[in-house]
């Protein structure tokens, strides 16, 4: 092979297909001056990418609507709209007569829009500023006669491993499944949105690869492989054989998980633990439901707006709740409100934070809104009445937040009542505790909470200080320093102690080390991706309590993250053998 590039391995599975290169920056544009007789000319050439823009986001929005849905589509009407403001298009011409090419006026012109855009008070005004930067990059690669990337002219069987240097909302929609084999990225970890997406999607991904769109130019044949985080491009026939090889294995060995789907999920000495799974669409709702998962430990609704232009209405959320909900009879579904912000941003995205993971996110900015809260309140308790629902709040540090949302839940109800809709009041109303104020100050919840859930994703990175979304920082992120196993051990333990349901529904749960030393931390509920099932379930069945218990209070007493992983592996190893201890 030519080169082999490194990641981090985001979602599992191997892709052999055509790089296809996406870049989706806003190019760099020279200085140009023109003399006045090129003034017309320029205008023109101006209103001639204006139409041929607008002419493509018309095909991209007909093929999204087919792929994705009306919704999803209609980014690209507003994207449409915005190139034909007469102030933008006045602006725009007013500085070419001042002797500037169209390409450069129209990028100042673009500039202060996205600056005054930013600024806005107006939420929906500021949610536009994705749309004003697709909208420039759009233009000026058809000013600058530049190659288009736009991942919607993929035909159906292109199996295209998509390089990009990280995905977008408005890219993400226009990922066809049919068309796509796998996804590399320069950003992004193991726990940033673009994993966790591709995981939903079934899509092997690398994340975290920093250079890729660099190192590659487009069209070479590469091998993804999801597990390994390795992109081999160019590789040999016997490499691309070898690989085939090793995909082929990989899919008898789900097979072989696939028959412990209907296995109790108990430890070898008799202690039975809860496998629920992580829904992030509600379209893997089936897969979760066949995967062996006794309900859903997290739905991440976020997912339902990120990627839109406008939030989801009540019914439409009531829908998808539902769909969810029915999809696993009556075993307990844990749906968690909006987790917005962070790096998971509706289209155009909220204004930029200096620090968006400790700014306006989640439970903040849900109780800043509560127009926009309501409507999901509102949609969660008339799925209720479909099966077992639970409301989860994310990102919570203070139970003031907690009560500040019962309260809003009651209104909510109120107006269900007022209106005369079918709904259930009596919803459990829990907390995700994935900041360490949460994680210490757990005992001051437990009056006003039916259950918590550890995020672990959140909780290590606020621990540990470290980034989850920065591909440099990723060997820093070690979810096994005792601080966060200590962490862990308190809430559960607080929760047990005032017989509160607890779980982990972060991605520690979903590694079979990680679970080891969580259920010996006292966890008796873990929520993981779908796919993970089968895995932590073979763990679980091969694993004691007691070992669990023993290794894992070494692990919290460890020094250092290191130490503590090394004795977690070679307890899981005396316990279940080295082979299966290396998973
Ligand atoms: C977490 O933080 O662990 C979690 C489950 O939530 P998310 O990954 O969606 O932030
Ligand atoms: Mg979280």
């Amino acid at each position: 092979m030519d080169k082999k590039l490194t990641g981090i391995p985001a979602s599992p599975g191997i892709a052999v297909g055509t790089v296809h290169l996406l870049r989706w920056e806003v190019p760099d544009v020279p200085q140009h001056i023109i003399p006045d007789d090129a003034i017309p000319r320029e205008i023109a050439r101006l209103h001639e990418a204006r139409t041929r823009a607008k002419e493509r986001l018309v095909t991209i929005r007909d093929r999204v609507e087919r792929t994705a849905g009306p919704q999803e589509a209609a980014i690209f009407d507003v994207q449409r709209e915005i190139l034909d403001d007469r102030e933008l298009v006045a602006g725009s011409e007013a500085l070419i007569r001042q002797n500037l090419a169209a390409e450069k006026a129209f990028e100042i012109v673009m500039l202060e829009w996205r600056e005054r855009f930013a600024r806005a008070g107006h939420p929906m005004l500021r949610e536009r500023v994705g749309d004003l930067k697709d909208v420039e990059i759009r233009v000026l690669t058809l000013l600058l006669d530049l190659p288009d990337h736009d991942p919607v002219d993929l035909p159906k069987g292109a199996n295209a491993i998509l390089v990009t240097h990280d995905l977008t909302p408005s890219l993400t929609v226009q990922l066809d499944r049919d068309a796509i084999a796998g996804i590399a990225t320069d950003a992004g970890t193991r726990t940033s949105h673009v994993a966790i997406l591709a995981r939903s999607l079934g899509l092997p991904a690398i994340v975290g690869l920093r250079t890729a769109t660099q190192q590659l130019s487009g069209h070479e044949t590469a091998i993804l492989d999801g597990s390994t985080g390795l992109l081999a491009v160019n590789p040999t026939h016997f490499e691309i054989d070898a690989y085939r090889e090793r995909a082929r294995q990989e899919a008898v060995e789900e097979a072989e998980l696939r028959h412990l789907a209907t296995l109790d999920a108990v430890t070898t000495d008799g202690v039975r633990i809860t496998l629920r799974a992580n829904v992030d669409l509600p379209e893997e709702a089936d897969i979760g439901a066949t995967s062996g998962a006794e309900g859903v430990g997290l739905m991440r609704t976020e997912f339902l707006v990120v990627g839109r232009a406008t939030m989801p209405d009540e019914d439409e959320q009531y829908h998808a709740y539902k769909r969810v909900v029915e999809a696993f009879g009556g075993n307990p579904v844990v749906i968690r409100t909006f987790d917005l912000g962070g790096d998971k941003l509706p289209v155009g995205g909220f204004p930029s934070e200096p620090n968006p993971f400790l700014g306006w996110r989640a439970i903040r900015m849900c109780l800043d809104q509560p127009e926009l809260f309501s409507v999901q309140l509102r949609a969660l308790l008339r799925a209720a009445v479909h099966g077992d629902v639970r409301i989860m709040l994310p990102l919570v540090v203070t139970v003031d937040e907690v009560r500040q949302a019962r309260k809003l839940l009651d209104e909510a109800a109120a107006e269900l009542e007022r209106r005369g809709a079918k709904f259930r009041r009596d919803v459990p109303l829990g907390v995700m505790i994935e900041t360490p104020a949460a994680a210490v100050a757990c005992h001051t919840f437990v009056d006003d909470v039916a259950f918590f859930s550890i995020g672990t994703n959140d909780l290590v990175q606020y621990t540990l200080a470290v980034d989850r979304g920065n591909a440099n920082l990723a060997m820093r992120f070690t979810p096994l320093h005792p601080a966060v196993l200590r962490l862990i051990r308190r809430t559960i333990f607080t929760a047990d102690q005032h017989l509160l349901d607890s779980a982990v529904c972060g991605e520690m749960a979903s590694q079979p080390l990680m679970a080891f030393a969580l259920i010996g931390l006292g966890v008796r509920q873990l929520s993981v991706a779908p796919r993970s099932v089968p895995l932590v379930k073979r763990i679980v069945r091969g694993i004691s309590v007691a070992a669990a218990q023993e290794a894992a209070n070494a692990a919290a007493d460890a020094a250092t993250a290191a130490e503590s992983e090394a004795i977690l592996r070679e307890r899981l190893a005396e316990v279940i053998g080295h082979d299966a201890a290396a998973d």
